[in-house]
C-alpha cells in the first residue's frame, strides 16, 4: 500500500465494526483508522441518515480526515417503525429486546418489518461527501429461530428465504442483509470519489 493513501477515520468505538469496515474496503486506496478512543457521539437524529452523518462530520472535524459513519436498525410497520433509531435502545439486553417486540406484536397480523443501515462518509469541513442507505425486507416471527447472528437476527425471517437471518450462514446474510447492499452500493461511488480528488 501507498504511504500516500488517504485516511478514513471509521467513525465508531465498536471493534468489531471497525474490523468489519477494515475487511469491506481492503483493495480500496485508504488506511483505515479507528476514531479515537473514548469519544462518543449522541445519536440525536430522527431518521438512519441523519444519525450516520452526524456521527461522521463529528469525527471528521475532529480528526481532520474524511470519517465513515453508519447507523441501523429495525423498523416494524405495525409499531409505526418502532423500534428504528432506537433498536439499540428497546431494551438492556438482545434477549428483552427480543420479548419486548415480540410482546408489542401479539395478536397483529401484520408482521412486516425492515432492516436498514445508512452510511455517510463526510470530509473535515463537515461536508458530506457519500451518503447510502440499505434495506432488508422481511417479518417478525412469532418466536425466535437460529443461533447464528446478533440482536434482533432470531426473529426477522428474510422475505423470499423462509429463514432468519440467525438462520443463515454469514456470507448470505452479507448477501441479503441492509449492511451488505448498502456496502455494494457505496463502494463504486467510493471508488470514483478517489480517483477524481
Ligand atoms: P447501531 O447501528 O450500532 O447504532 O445499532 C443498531 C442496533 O440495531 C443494534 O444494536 C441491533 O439491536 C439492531 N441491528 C442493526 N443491525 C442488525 C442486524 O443485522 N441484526 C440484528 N440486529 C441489528
Amino acid at each position: 500500500m501507498s504511504d500516500h493513501n488517504r485516511v478514513l477515520v471509521i467513525a465508531s468505538g465498536n471493534k468489531g465494526k471497525i474490523r468489519e469496515f477494515q475487511g469491506l474496503l481492503d483493495g480500496l486506496p485508504l488506511s483505515i483508522e479507528a476514531q479515537p478512543d473514548g469519544l462518543d457521539v449522541d445519536e440525536t437524529g430522527e431518521t438512519f441518515q441523519a444519525n450516520a452523518r452526524i456521527k461522521a462530520q463529528t469525527v471528521a472535524r475532529l480528526t481532520g480526515h474524511w470519517a465513515l459513519a453508519d447507523d441501523s436498525g429495525l423498523s416494524v410497520t405495525a409499531l409505526g417503525g418502532a423500534p428504528g433509531v432506537h433498536s439499540a435502545r428497546y431494551a438492556p439486553s438482545d434477549p428483552e429486546r427480543i420479548a419486548k417486540l415480540l410482546r408489542a406484536l401479539t395478536g397483529e397480523s401484520n408482521r412486516c418489518a425492515r432492516f436498514c443501515a445508512a452510511l455517510c462518509i463526510a470530509e473535515p469541513g463537515g461536508q458530506p461527501l457519500l451518503e447510502v442507505e440499505g434495506r432488508c425486507e422481511g417479518i417478525i416471527t412469532t418466536e425466535p429461530r437460529g443461533e447464528g447472528g446478533f440482536g434482533y437476527d432470531p426473529i426477522f425471517e428474510v422475505t423470499g428465504t423462509g429463514r432468519t437471518f440467525a438462520e443463515m450462514p454469514l456470507a448470505e446474510k452479507k448477501q441479503h442483509g441492509h449492511r451488505g447492499k448498502a456496502f455494494t452500493l457505496l463502494e463504486p461511488q467510493l471508488r470514483r470519489l478517489l480517483q477524481e480528488i
